[in-house]
């Protein structure tokens, strides 16, 4: 069996490195808010190319966080639009419903899987605050557009960073530094992973980390005194440690990634598949290897006949949740195509070329 992402055997890659580091956490008896998070934070600033970074709970918490230090800020408040793609993991929508913001649901391009860009102005209201683009699959969503368009509206850009760790822009900029605030998650199978939860938000805009890093820490900045009602939504020592391991050998990881991305763009020859429009290298890290096949479920369980794991990313579009019911009649039909013939192949750090070719061999027999 190809598994379709081994975790076991991604930590298996870092191993000595990650047991030296928990065992040093361990020994030191300070698990929480200590030089672990100083020293992840600091390196992945400078990784990022952001003036802040504060360690959080996890992904989805980092995104909540930022809407709602805009709203502590005076900049948001409920009732207020955020733009949004209608293709994206849940997580990008609850950030916003959960601060009583208003998802304004924009429709992607079917050969980018991304915001399509050109639809963006028309739904642009005075109540609009901000645009969040979600770097999907580890494909780059940003474009001199969306950054025109923000500037022009006088809107926030917010980056859901969860899936696209050291991928790049044109200018060379790594996305979480190309708006006014990202939200990056550390989840275990993410390109850059914990052994656990985690997350960050990072920023240039200093009155924005200190009320985020205040709001995920209880909404205290200072002992037992309280501006905020906040939540506890802090990072570990132990997870800060293994992420400054891991972090060390991100590009390194995204590299391997990208050969296998190469191998399936150049093998993979199906009338029935269709790929994505192929990226600069620079700007995709493959977090996940999508395909579209109008006869999905039929490849899926081909591939798993022949030894092939694979995944949905994902089955069901947030318009069409139970939890959204409000927007169960809604028409988003790019959206509702992709989530029906997307398919991801396997692709992970610790995957090898010899697997990468087995696929291509049994994807290319699908009849
Ligand atoms: C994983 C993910 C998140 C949430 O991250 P968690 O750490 O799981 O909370 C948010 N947005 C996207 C696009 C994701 O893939």
């Amino acid at each position: 069996m190809i598994p379709f992402l081994s975790l076991k055997d991604v930590t298996a890659l870092y191993e000595a490195e990650i047991n030296e580091a928990v065992a040093r956490v361990v020994k030191s008896g300070w698990y929480l808010q200590g030089a672990e998070n100083d020293e992840f934070e600091k390196n992945y600033s400078q990784f990022i190319g952001t003036k802040h970074t504060i360690g959080c709970a996890n992904g989805l918490d980092a995104l909540i966080w930022i809407f709602r230090a805009y709203i502590e800020m005076g900049v948001m408040k409920p009732g207020d639009e955020v733009i949004v793609p209608a293709n994206t993991y849940i997580a990008t929508i609850l950030a916003i419903t959960e601060n009583g913001l208003v998802p304004v649901l924009v429709e992607p391009r079917l050969d980018t899987l991304q915001i399509d860009d050109s639809l963006i102005e028309e739904v642009i209201t005075p109540r609009t605050r901000a645009i969040a683009i979600v770097h999907l699959y580890g494909r780059l969503a940003w474009s001199e557009k969306i950054a025109d368009i923000c500037k022009r509206y006088n809107l926030k850009l917010i980056e859901d960073n969860a899936q696209a760790h050291g991928c790049q822009a044109p200018d060379g900029r790594i996305t979480g530094s190309l708006g006014d605030a990202a939200g990056h998650s550390f989840y275990p199978g993410k390109n850059l992973g914990a052994l656990g939860d985690g997350g960050a938000v990072t920023t240039n805009d200093d009155e924005l980390a200190h009320v985020v890093r205040t709001l995920a820490n209880y909404g205290s900045s200072k002992k037992y005194v309280f501006e905020y009602t906040g939540r506890n939504s802090r990072l570990d020592e132990i997870q800060a440690a293994v992420l400054n391991v891991k972090l060390r050998h991100l590009v390194e990881a995204n590299d391997v990634r990208k050969a296998i991305a190469a191998r399936y763009i150049k093998g993979i020859n199906n009338k029935y598949i269709k790929l994505p429009q192929t990226l600069p290298m620079e700007q995709n890290v493959f977090h996940l290897f999508p395909v579209l096949c109008d006869r999905r479920d039929e490849l899926q369980n081909y591939l798993q006949e022949n030894g092939v794991q694979t995944i949905i990313h994902y089955p069901i579009p947030p318009h069409k949740q139970e939890c959204y019911k409000e927007w169960n009649a809604l028409s988003l039909p790019v959206t509702e195509k992709i989530h029906a013939c997307e398919l991801s192949l396997p692709i992970g750090p610790a995957m090898s070329m010899a697997d990468a070719d087995e696929v291509i061999r049994i994807i290319n027999d699908f009849k």
